[in-house]
């Protein structure tokens, strides 16, 4: 043990790895890492059993986990992820954006998933504690963030299906990242697919939830064998109300310049509650954008394209910020959102948005997180 933070009664030892990548291993690793590739040299672990409580929290070096086959989370499933940035601001220090609001996420997960809160201070801590050693690992280029990945799963040995499991492990691992989709802001094409559903009512579809997105990746892969980048989610009882495109939140546009407006499909309980989407219906009032929470089918979709009344659509997410949606596939056809080029509501958000991440906008909102 090298040193330690306390957090929330709890202790982080801090036992450094003996092989940290050199300044020049590193450089080399942060020259165009992709999404998801590349990962830091530490992580942080912390213990939970039914009898003790959270305990045994650690930074220590990233490294495989050995689990007993009988692992219940490996069976069962039981596993809650979440996704945020640490981003690297102009004077050299490192913010992370409403990572409040990705630990209150977790616990509502962790609820669904019938397990145990993680306090809101060790979720904060954990980062903290990784970030303290690894923070220059957060690249300096432009559009690269460090994308941090927090996970708990289910570590009671045994196959028994009655119950939730009584012990848990939680990990946090962060991995330098680009930008998400290789194209950068070209606009992608999505498929309209009624052939499966992501979530349904009473389901797990509000949760980050890793079963969710085992079930996602038919969808996309008949996505793309169609020619689209991405899958648009249908709501499960009509098939027909728009819900969200692969792992992001949609917005649409309607209308252009002083009279534009944004809809968003409402929070129904099928749909992942996206922190980046609640950023945007802050931020486009703010901007003289009126956004709207509601419903939208995919024959509104299509005539609003059609009569020009619908202008731009775009994606959100934290990986990808803003994604333009240019073209739209179904099994009834297809059809283009405006030009298919990003419009104007979709870069000026980016762009917000993004500087705001960044640190070269104030923040007005009490958003970023100076973390090292
Ligand atoms: C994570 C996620 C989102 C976006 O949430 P953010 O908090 O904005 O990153 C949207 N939809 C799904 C299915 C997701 O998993």
């Amino acid at each position: 043990m090298n040193s330690s933070t306390t957090t929330s009664g709890l202790t982080f030892d801090v036992r450094l790895s003996p092989q940290r990548k050199t300044p020049q291993q590193r450089a080399a690793l942060l020259d165009g890492p992709g999404f998801g590739n590349v990962f830091t040299d530490h992580m942080v672990t912390i213990r939970y059993t039914e009898d003790k409580g959270w305990y045994d929290a650690r930074l220590e070096p990233y490294g495989p986990l050995s689990l007993d086959p009988a692992t219940a989370a490996l069976h069962y499933a039981q596993e809650i992820f979440e996704g945020l940035k640490a981003y690297r601001h102009p004077d050299g220090s490192v913010a992370c954006f409403r990572p409040d609001a990705n630990a209150a996420r977790f616990n509502r997960s962790a609820h669904r998933m019938a397990m145990p809160a993680l306090p809101e201070d060790l979720f904060l801590g954990a980062i903290a504690t990784l970030l303290e050693q690894d923070a220059d690992w957060v690249p300096t280029q432009e559009n690269s963030s460090l994308y941090l990945r927090p996970f708990m799963f289910a570590t009671d040995v045994g196959l028994g299906v009655n119950h939730p499991s009584r012990s848990y492990l939680f990990v946090l691992i962060a991995s330098p990242s680009g930008p998400y989709f290789s194209g950068g802001v070209a606009p992608v094409t999505v498929w309209l697919g009624e052939d499966y559903t992501r979530a349904a009512p009473g389901g797990t579809g509000e949760a980050k939830f890793a079963g969710n997105y085992a079930a996602s990746f038919l969808a996309q892969a008949q996505a793309v064998e169609k020619g689209c980048d991405q899958v648009v989610w249908l709501d499960a009882v009509e098939h027909r109300w728009v819900e969200e495109m692969g792992g992001m939140n949609l917005f649409f546009v309607f209308g252009s310049g002083d009279s534009a407006r944004l809809l968003t499909p409402a929070l129904t309980g099928t749909l992942l509650p996206g922190i980046t989407r609640d950023s945007l219906l802050r931020l486009a009032p703010e901007l003289g954008l009126p956004v709207e929470e509601g419903r939208i089918s995919t024959g509104a979709w299509r005539d609003a394209a059609a009569s020009g009344e619908l202008t731009e659509v775009f994606a959100c997410g934290t990986a990808a910020v803003i994604t333009p949606v240019g073209r739209v596939k179904s099994a009834d056809g297809e059809f283009t959102i405006g030009d298919g080029s990003p419009g104007p509501v979709t870069l000026r958000l980016r762009e917000e948005l993004v500087a705001l991440q960044y640190g070269t906008r104030p923040d007005t909102h009490g958003w970023i997180h100076r973390i090292a």
